[in-house]
């Protein structure tokens, strides 16, 4: 029952097996720190938590890094064309629409970040920022200078695709193919249509905020080279398991790939994961379409993160996930069930975990992380006959995967006041005495209760 995962570049699915049994090295592309994430972009950070998460259910260790790109990604690939060696540099474009220094600006985007990882119950992780490893940007490109993996164009050093057999690995696309969908470059100094800036330089009347000397003179990393920089320096030349989004396998890691395998000689990656993108309304996310949430969109609609959170691990992270505000409602509703479900169980300590269960919800995470298979677990545990006791450990073990505060719910009791409250109020409505009844529920509302009327009489309900 060991851990098996897909792998996107053999295209399946493998036993994973670390490089270093007391320590996997995991490595998750993180945001431009431009603006606020998406919803999006939230889906594949989930995604890099619950993989986190699955490793140490494992009974391993885990080192895990994850970057802030805060220079060098240029706009030129807006919603969908990627090519990120063309147009303005994203963090420079938005210091100049808010008057703000680039620092300012990602200082900014990197707090909101992590706020909402917060919010998410993202596991902490190691963070990164391009513009601190800058040195070991530069050092890289020399190696793969000297190697005569790079040439210069009028605009930046770039490396030749060609140079490295097994481009196209990842992506299915070799160094002289145009990707599909990609706009024709407009950069005809380039040798093949897959070679990449790896350092740009500085034009004089782009008065850049953010620029640094290089052997190449003044200029900056192209996108790249960051995570490459990053990954060697903080996780080893070879990791188990780098993370992203699907939008980033066919340039972003490929040539992740390329340059590190090139500058050390040694496997980059063991394991390449990639999440399927979130839909919307059935459609693309866009900014352009306006339908680019953000947490913030979530919370304002009255929608707990944590309930995002659960919508995500009701879809396997290879399928399409479609957010719509009914399935993110949907999903908060399960997930105060399963909250309501949790308040019934009395806490019970020195209890051993049911194995049997047990068993089943790791069957499901380590084949391929089937989190809805996983979730349907810790559905029929709870419906299970099995003691209130072993219901609250074994739900102990699920949560550290989950991580939806279950624990918090355990033995939910009703303050007296409230109790005391609604004794009032059933009074009253049996008397027919419906405006002073109504007066009741809303101090019970404002103490953060429900009350619900059923057949059998009412009940209280914590408000989530
Ligand atoms: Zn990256």
């Amino acid at each position: 029952m060991s851990l098996k995962l897909y792998n996107s570049l053999s295209r399946k699915i493998e036993d994973f097996v670390p490089i270093n049994p007391e320590l996997v090295t995991m490595y998750t592309c993180g945001p431009t720190v431009y603006y606020y994430q998406t919803i999006g972009n939230f889906r594949t950070v989930i995604l890099s938590d619950i993989v986190h998460r699955v490793i140490l259910f494992n009974d391993y260790k885990v080192r895990h890094v994850s970057n802030f790109t805060d220079v060098g990604h240029l706009n030129g690939d807006h919603d969908d064309i990627l090519d990120p060696n063309t147009g303005e540099d994203k963090i420079e474009l938005q210091a100049r629409k808010e008057s703000k220094s680039a620092k300012e600006i990602t200082d900014y985007y990197i707090d909101d970040y992590k706020q909402s990882l917060n919010q998410l119950n993202i596991k902490s992780r190691t963070f990164t920022r391009a513009t601190e490893y800058i040195k070991e940007q530069i050092d890289m490109i020399q190696v793969l200078e000297k190697k005569g993996f790079t040439y210069r164009t009028s605009d930046g050093i770039y490396f030749d695709a060609s140079k490295f057999s097994a481009y196209g690995d990842l992506s299915g696309y070799k160094a002289n193919q145009i990707l599909e969908g990609a706009r024709v470059d407009i950069n005809s100094e380039k040798r093949n249509p897959n070679d990449f800036a790896l350092w740009k330089f500085s034009k004089p009347e782009d008065n850049r905020l953010q620029e640094y000397e290089s052997p190449w003179g003044v200029g900056f990393p192209g996108w790249h080279i960051e995570c490459s920089a990053m990954a060697i320096k903080e996780l080893g030349v070879s990791i188990d398991i780098h993370i992203g989004g699907e939008d980033l396998r066919m340039i972003h890691h490929q040539n992740e790939i390329a340059q590190s395998e090139c500058a050390t000689g040694e496997k980059f990656a063991n394991f390449w994961v990639h999440g399927a993108f979130l839909q919307v309304d059935g459609g693309r996310m866009g900014k352009s379409l306006g339908n680019a949430y953000t947490m913030q969109d979530l919370v304002a609609n009255g929608v707990d993160p944590l309930a995002y959170r659960y919508l995500c691990l009701t879809a396997h992270y290879r399928s399409p996930l479609n957010f719509t505000w009914e399935s993110v409602n949907a999903a908060q509703n399960a997930l105060h069930n399963l909250y309501s479900q949790v308040e019934e169980l009395k806490e019970v300590k020195n209890s051993e975990i049911d194995s049997t269960y047990h068993s089943r919800f790791k069957e499901a995470l380590n084949e391929d992380l089937n989190l809805p298979r996983a979730l349907a677990v810790v559905w029929d545990m709870l419906k299970s006959g099995i003691p209130d006791e072993t219901k609250v450990v074994t739900l102990a073990e699920f949560d550290k995967v989950l991580g939806l505060n279950l624990l918090d719910h355990v033995g939910f009791v009703i303050p007296k006041k409230v109790e005391d409250l609604a004794k009032t109020r059933d009074a009253y409505r049996k008397a027919g005495i419906w405006d002073k009844a109504d007066i009741i529920r809303k101090e019970i509302d404002s103490l953060g209760y429900l009350v619900e009327d059923t057949k059998s009489g009412y009940k209280l309900k914590r408000k989530i």
